[in-house]
């Protein structure tokens, strides 16, 4: 006998929602240490996740992961993002001189980088440009500050679409003496080589960020996987 539709989505959801889809997760160290109770379904998605969770299947009661250098706030905004789709601590408008999202933004997207959830990356990129786009009192666009670019290149490799994104807002600066002091090596390397390049393209002054657009970046991230 065929079985009734409703009945499958109803043992479905008991097979989500009962304890054992539950894992421990504590992110941070003590005292600044935080635990999180997840959904071994929703996190799934991320292929760090999948990896450990199918390394404890023997133990299905005592699943616990340990995130010790992670951030807290930042595993616990991605977890928010993973189940609502939105991010609380974005819903503030920027209005003062500088993005305070940037950093929150970048943080979040390097931590997807580590938990290989490409959703989520490109979800995150898409965040940063659009808050790039933002405009500040001036009518100008916000663009990440130095110690951001510094801390972008230290938690990604090279060629990243979040990089490339930097190398390309940042063509659209003007460079003074103290930024390029303040910005790292690699960056400068990868901002000169770029503008090497657009000089040899046809359409050198569009080459960069305002031009290109999120999705660009965007379509980088699903090309990484
Ligand atoms: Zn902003």
């Amino acid at each position: 006998m065929a079985t009734d539709q409703s009945e499958v989505l109803v043992r479905k959801a008991a097979i989500r929602f009962n304890n054992a889809s539950l894992v421990t997760i504590f992110a941070g160290q003590v005292p600044h240490q935080e635990k999180f109770m997840v959904h071994d379904w929703i996190i799934q998605r991320s292929e760090f996740f999948q990896r450990v969770l199918d390394g404890q299947r023997a133990e299905v009661d005592k699943r616990v992961i340990e995130l010790p250098v992670d951030d807290p706030i930042t595993v616990q905004n991605y977890f928010e993002f993973i189940y609502t789709d939105e991010l609380s601590v974005l819903s503030e408008k920027c209005t003062g001189e500088r993005c305070t999202h940037f950093r929150t933004i970048a943080e979040l997207y390097m931590f997807a980088d580590k938990l290989q959830d490409l959703r989520c990356k490109k979800a995150f990129i898409q965040k940063l440009c659009s808050h790039i786009l933002e405009r500040k009192r001036d009518g100008k666009s916000f663009i990440p500050e130095c110690f951001l670019v510094g801390k972008i290149y230290k938690g990604t490799v090279e060629g990243d679409p979040i990089r490339v994104l930097m190398v390309d807002v940042w063509k659209t600066c003007r460079m003074t003496t103290e930024r390029v002091h303040n910005l790292p090596k690699d960056f400068l390397k990868d901002l000169i080589a770029s503008c090497q390049d657009s000089i040899t393209t046809t359409y050198p002054y569009q080459d960069n960020f305002f031009h290109k657009g999120a999705k660009y970046y965007m379509d980088k991230v699903a090309g990484s996987d």
